[in-house]
């Protein structure tokens, strides 16, 4: 479902001599459906941007990145845009949205999306905003003014509420009290038994031990710093 060949990834650093630092270094992994994989690695080693790298937001760079047998690195942005919209769920650290929309709306956005009916979409992110204990007199406000522990959540839900083929979470259990890390761990178990292929960043061991069958050191492709001038305007 979710599959890396030769990925590697430099930044160049236009503000400290067009200093080139590599990232990732050739990077091949593959996710099945079911299946949940953590990244692993100390703090820099690349976890992150592995991950935006696995949601496209790279446009330059070498090797293949297939979802679904689609390659990200070759895709068209219409193609890019709807592989996100059908098959490719991405739960960021942090939750963004369009101010004054309701949560309830939010939430259920991703379902519309894929041609859900409005009452559909609406049942399901009740269904979730009650699960990760968010109170429902907060359903009909803008979640920007939210704590973060509760934005987070609202995050979650909508990260959860299509049940996207191929999924992406950076660190979803951040933050979280014990009651709602069950809740979203148990969200991972059903997503795995739909048959969703899952990468995921845990900060918090047990929490990977459990939602995780199998982990990948990011570190082991970690080269390091290397120095090159007259490389300015070359990203790769
Ligand atoms: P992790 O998630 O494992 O903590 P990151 O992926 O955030 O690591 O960062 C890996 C390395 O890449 C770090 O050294 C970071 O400073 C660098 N890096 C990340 N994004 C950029 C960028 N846009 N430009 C330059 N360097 C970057
Ligand atoms: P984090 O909250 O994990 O730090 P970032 O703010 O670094 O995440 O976002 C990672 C990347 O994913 C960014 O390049 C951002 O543009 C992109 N991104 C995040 N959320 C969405 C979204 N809902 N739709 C499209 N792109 C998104």
């Amino acid at each position: 479902m979710i599959e890396l060949r030769n990925v590697s990834k430099t930044f160049t650093l236009h503000n400290q001599n067009s200093a080139v630092i590599k990232v990732i270094n050739d990077v091949s992994l593959s996710v099945g459906r079911g299946e949940c994989v953590a990244l692993t690695g100390s703090s820099g080693a690349g976890k992150s941007t592995l991950m935006r790298m696995i949601y496209g937001n790279y446009l330059t760079q070498s090797g293949q990145i297939l979802i679904d047998g689609i390659d990200l690195v070759q895709a068209e942005p219409r193609d890019v845009i709807a592989l996100r919209r059908e098959t490719l769920g991405y739960v960021s650290q942090f939750l963004r949205v369009v101010p004054r929309v309701p949560t309830l709306d939010v939430v259920a956005e991703p379902l519309r999306a894929v041609g859900a009916s409005a009452s559909d979409a609406q049942a399901r992110a009740k269904e979730l905003l009650a699960q990760l204990n968010i109170p429902q007199r907060l359903w009909s406000l803008s979640p920007t003014t939210f704590s973060g522990g509760e934005q987070q959540r609202v995050n979650i839900a909508r990260g959860f509420a299509h049940p996207y083929p191929a999924m992406l979470l950076d660190e979803p259990t951040a933050s979280l009290d014990a009651a709602n890390r069950e809740v979203v761990l148990s969200l991972i178990e059903e997503a795995k038994a739909c048959g969703a292929a899952i990468i995921g960043i845990f900060h918090d061991e047990a929490a990977r031990a459990r939602a995780c069958d199998r982990e990948i050191d990011v570190g082991k492709f970690t080269p390091g710093l290397s120095s090159s001038s007259g490389a300015a305007g070359q990203s790769k």
